[in-house]
């Protein structure tokens, strides 16, 4: 399978390498093209990784995660683009605080729409991945991001909406990717505690058995892509101000996950060709309806 073009927006410079990218990874390996529009710059992260909490990092906080997420790239192998909106931060307090004036949660969403649309009359995505209604987890700008990417899957095909953004295409697929899977963190945790170290996962398994459905019971397709671990931890840790190597997201050696759990999980939440689910590919079923349906562009049924 190769030839096919994946389009994954995300909200923040760290959020490709923790969502679905170990099968962006094996896409590119596999000869297709896969593109991560990020939509804001990051500005308003927190350090989280002790080492990188030092004179200098945070005064130059924007070029620093330029180059984190250029470094990330690389690793993956995938080619990138910002839209370069001022990250709204996570309001915390209570009551909790106004967002930022002039932030990408508080953007209007038919300006943002455009400007994803134009990126997908681009680069012409089969398959897009974006997150799912709760954002993944509850951040404004994560909500947003499945905001416009819901409304861009809808006009991208529409040639008569923002003619200026390119030429009208249809991509055929959207998923929401799931990262955050209850039982993968208790398998890693068992492997930790057996070994007498110290677990990343409890207080993240003890907040998602409190508040959240398992999202295993939405996911429609698992991609196997264990051989492309090394890649993803590569990238995480190119995100040193973000990502604490002592966390979850590294803590567990490549070799545990690989052995517990070698797959990425996605959810099939719109698709225009016919699905046959579970599936372990998100470019499955593409083959064939692919040409059928470049031809007829302007069509946008869903
Ligand atoms: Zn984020």
């Amino acid at each position: 399978m190769s030839g096919k073009r994946l389009l994954a927006v995300h909200a923040h410079p760290d959020d490709e390498s923790s969502k679905g990218a170990a099968t962006m990874a094996k896409y590119v390996a596999e000869g297709n093209r896969v593109k991560v529009v990020t939509c804001t710059d990051g500005c308003r992260g927190d350090i989280l990784n002790p080492a990188m909490d030092r004179p200098g990092v945070l005064e130059n906080i924007m070029a620093v995660r330029k180059e984190e997420m250029a470094t990330a790239a690389a690793a993956l192998g995938i080619e990138h683009e910002w839209l370069g909106y001022a990250d709204s931060g996570l309001p915390q307090g209570d009551p909790l605080p106004p967002l930022p004036e002039g932030c990408f949660a508080l953007q209007d969403s038919e300006k943002v729409c455009r400007e994803l649309v134009r990126v997908i009359r681009e680069f012409r995505p089969h398959v897009i991945v974006t997150y799912d209604e709760n954002g993944g987890y509850p951040h404004p700008d994560h909500l947003k991001v499945h905001e416009v990417s819901m409304l861009a899957w809808a006009k991208a095909g529409d040639s008569d909406y923002a003619p200026e953004a390119g030429p009208a295409w249809t991509p055929l697929k959207l998923y929401y990717s799931h990262g955050f899977i209850l039982q993968r963190m208790k398998l890693l945790q068992e492997l930790l505690l057996d070994r007498g170290l110290p677990s990343p996962y409890e207080l993240m398994i003890q907040r998602w058995e409190q508040n959240e459905a398992d999202v295993m019971s939405r996911v429609t397709t698992q991609v196997e892509c264990s051989a492309y671990f090394g890649q993803r931890a590569a990238a995480l840790t190119a995100h040193a101000t973000q990502i604490d190597p002592a966390g979850a997201f590294l803590a567990s050696p490549v070799e545990d996950q690989q052995k517990v759990w070698p797959t990425e999980e996605f959810e099939l939440a719109r698709t225009r060709i016919e699905a046959d689910l579970p599936e372990d590919d998100l470019f499955a079923g593409i083959d064939d309806t692919e040409t059928l349906l470049s031809s007829s562009q302007g069509d946008t049924r869903d």
